[in-house]
């Protein structure tokens, strides 16, 4: 059993981790401050035996914060909004909870003698000139727009891991997440999965920005959780940056099809404004992550998408139900 800190817990993929590590018999203390994350993400877990919660703010948090909990194995630095709606309303917790957040986790780790995976960002790379996109290559991201907040911010919480990697020798690794899903999103996510399937099943129009052509790559979240879990086990991936995502590319409008012919929709399809600086395309090169780390994604879209259509069909009925009662 290992005593493991999630940042980040209440959120989609804290959560999910969460689950999973508890599932695994660790003892895992959950940390979020719930500007996005949300409570009802971790209703069972709230009661079990090796879970602790708190709703603290990382960019505030001090060692001692955490000295009841005793030697720290394992820290996933999770915590931060990763939905453009979310970062872009809150901007400066944002930066705070990947900056000042990571090295309040890095101090931890290095008080510990923990390994620390932080969650860095396919937005690293930006709106990229070289596709698909490897770790070495260093990106094209605006510093002066509405997406800065958080792609800088990810951009020096890693650098705050380099620092802590080669100055302090703190067992880090850096996982580059492209676009991940489930239906563990939350419904008001705005992210373009939790969009399409919930517009799909209630018949609403599926809201396409720009033309469409634009490339995403989506990971079901069960490839991506395992991923960052064999990146935390692997003492190879030590001082390494790794992309964690599926390398199948579809364009939006491809999305939008896909999503109304699963969810055996009647909705239309409709045009609205490309928000600035979204990427043109994105595809991740994973071969970095075959190689260290014998990983790659098993769900393709389809399926997941499927299981993402019948968990929100069901997620929204019990909302509904409960709103009639
Ligand atoms: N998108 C869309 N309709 C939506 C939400 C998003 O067409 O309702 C587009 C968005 O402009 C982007 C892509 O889908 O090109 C992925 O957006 P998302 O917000 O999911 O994540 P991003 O990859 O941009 O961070």
């Amino acid at each position: 059993m290992k005593k493991i800190v999630v940042t980040g817990a209440a959120g989609f993929l804290g959560s999910h981790l969460t689950r999973q590590l508890l599932s695994q018999q660790h003892q895992v203390f959950g940390i979020d401050s719930l500007s996005s994350g949300l409570i009802a993400n971790l209703q069972e877990e709230l009661n079990h035996p090796r879970f602790e919660f708190r709703s603290l703010d990382v960019s505030k948090l001090r060692v001692d914060h955490l000295d009841h909990f005793g030697h720290i194995d394992e820290i996933y630095h999770l915590a931060s909004p990763a939905s453009p709606k979310f970062y872009q309303m809150n901007p400066f917790s944002t930066i705070e909870a990947n900056t000042l957040g990571t090295q309040n986790m890095l101090e931890l780790a290095k008080v510990h003698g923990a390994k620390l995976l932080y969650t860095s960002t396919s937005e690293a790379y930006g709106d990229p000139e070289v596709h698909p996109q490897t770790e070495q290559y260093r990106g094209n991201v605006n510093t002066w727009g509405p997406r800065a907040c958080y792609d800088e911010a990810k951009r020096l919480g890693e650098v705050y891991c380099y620092e802590y990697y080669t100055r302090y020798a703190v067992q880090v690794k850096v996982a580059r997440i492209f676009n991940t899903y489930s239906a563990g999103l939350r419904n008001d996510d705005g992210r373009v999965i939790s969009n399409f399937v919930s517009q799909a099943i209630r018949g609403e129009d599926l809201t396409v920005y720009g033309d469409g052509t634009q490339t995403r790559s989506f990971c079901f979240v069960d490839d991506n959780i395992r991923g960052l879990q064999k990146m935390m086990e692997c003492d190879q991936a030590n001082g390494e940056i790794i992309n964690i995502g599926n390398p199948k590319e579809y364009t939006i409008i491809e999305v939008a099809q896909i999503v109304k012919r699963l969810a055996n929709s009647p909705s239309n399809i409709t045009f609205h404004p490309l928000p600035i600086d979204d990427p043109k395309v994105r595809r991740p090169n994973i071969d970095k992550a075959k190689t260290i780390l014998a990983w790659e994604p098993l769900v393709e879209l389809e399926e997941g998408l499927i299981r993402t259509i019948e968990m929100y069909r069901n997620k929204l009925k019990a909302e509904l139900s409960q709103k009639i009662v």
